[in-house]
């Protein structure tokens, strides 16, 4: 690897951005990230997204736009559209929206009113801002009522969300989420939609490149509406796309625009077109079961170590620890394995006794290492760096911080990321 890798313009013009953007190359390389929503995208992704692309204005939708000039972005658009349809099999895809947010707020507006009641889950409990937490503008502007897992298990209570579903009568529910360790199950949620009268929304930002690649449960044909950002274990750009039967394709398209958006991201919809295209090969099916046999393997090492795991373990590419026994909070030992060259994020568990900016958890996925080439046969040496980490974190044992993240950064170089190894 030659880092930081060579951006001669930026250099030039901005040597101070140049610097930030050459740290952060060598930050990514060296260390070993377990942040479950992130990735590495690939250099064909990485160039994609910094085209000439970025340059055009083009309002509207291919064939049907408010400027001239777009015989090539047209076909751009066409090309990640009929790629995403064709990918998880839906009969609409609309690949403008700008983020994973944007994307359900497009949801709400082309199927709800303002006050209208809305379900999804807890925020603290897996689920997502935008999925009716009162912090967001989905919690303020809709009246949001949400559902958990339950104390003992871990897992959703179905029985729960067909109470409050049939007793609140929501507009929308939405399953999916940000903290959920296990297989979403959305025929169940299909049927307690059916029953209730609700638009049922998947949102599988987290998951859907494990779907792609036939690790996960597909919600086609069960859901309405499929959300999801381009950005995690999808390996794209930072973006979103919202997936639909035929007869909800016109109110999806007229929400994101004129409802919400102005002009698309071309560079981003060209970007995601190409993601789109590495996600159909054979190779992406291979990723995406390793993502998961890899989360399982160092489930299973973490659990040997003494470690609580919410729902005792993980059946996708996440993994929620509650670190209560272990007697440090979530926050301490995500700084210290920071320190470390781990990358992690501290997560609220389930009924957390403390507060979500201090919370019990540590929320970790592997995404990323995967996408290195890492396997299975590594993950007890990772689970070894955790614990003796979060071991560290609680004595202060900062000399055994700084020896776990010289010897993450020896298994890191023998293991080049897409993106950031051109030599
Ligand atoms: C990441 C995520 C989002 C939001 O995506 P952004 O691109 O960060 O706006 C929405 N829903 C779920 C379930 C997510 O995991």
């Amino acid at each position: 690897m030659n880092l930081p890798l060579s951006h001669p313009a930026l250099s030039a013009t901005d040597p101070e951005l140049a610097a930030l953007v050459g740290a952060e190359e060598r930050l990514q390389a060296d260390t070993l990230r377990l942040i479950p929503s992130e990735n590495y995208v690939s250099q064909a992704v990485l160039e994609a997204s910094g085209t000439v692309l970025q340059n055009k204005y083009s309002e509207g939708y291919a064939g049907r736009r408010y400027y001239e000039g777009q015989q090539n972005i047209d076909q751009v658009e066409r090309l990640a559209t009929a790629r995403a349809k064709a990918l998880f099999g839906v009969d609409h895809a609309n690949v403008q929206p700008y983020s994973g947010s944007p994307a359900n707020l497009a949801v709400y507006l082309a199927f709800a009113e303002p006050g209208d009641t809305v379900m999804g889950m807890a925020l603290p409990m897996g689920g997502h801002l935008t999925h009716g937490w009162g912090v967001s503008a989905t919690g303020k502007w809709f009246r949001g009522v949400q559902y958990g897992v339950r104390p003992d298990t871990g897992l959703i209570d179905f029985d729960e969300v067909r109470d409050l579903a049939l007793k609140e009568r929501p507009k929308l529910i939405f399953c999916g989420g940000t903290a959920l360790p296990r297989t979403i199950d959305f025929a169940a949620f299909a049927e307690i939609a059916r029953e209730s009268g609700a638009v049922l929304v998947a949102d599988v930002a987290h998951i859907a490149g494990l779907i792609a690649g036939g690790a996960h449960p597909s919600p086609v044909p069960h859901a309405d509406v499929i959300s999801t950002t381009t950005h995690k274990t999808l390996r794209g750009p930072r973006g979103a796309m919202l997936m639909s039967r035929e007869e909800h394709a016109k109110a999806i398209d007229k929400a994101v625009f004129p409802g919400l958006q102005g002009g698309p991201h071309n560079q981003t919809t060209a970007a995601i077109a190409v993601a789109l295209h590495e996600a159909a090969q054979p190779s992406f099916r291979d990723y995406a079961h390793a993502v998961v046999d890899n989360a399982k393997a160092l489930a299973g090492a973490l659990l040997a170590r003494g470690f609580d795991l919410v729902s005792g373990g993980t059946d996708n590419h996440l993994i929620l620890m509650d670190l209560t026994r272990k007697d440090v909070p979530g926050k301490v030992a995500a700084k210290a394995l920071d320190r470390a060259g781990i990358v992690v994020n501290y997560n609220t568990v389930p009924y957390d006794p403390r507060k979500p900016f201090d919370p019990s958890g540590v929320r970790i996925g592997t995404p990323s290492l995967t996408s290195r080439g890492l396997a299975t046969e590594h993950m007890p040496a990772v689970a070894d760096w955790i614990d003796r980490g979060v071991t560290a974190a609680r004595t202060g044992d900062e000399d055994a911080l700084a020896t776990i993240r010289a010897e993450v950064a020896d298994l890191m170089a023998a293991f080049p990321a897409p993106g950031l190894s051109r030599d």
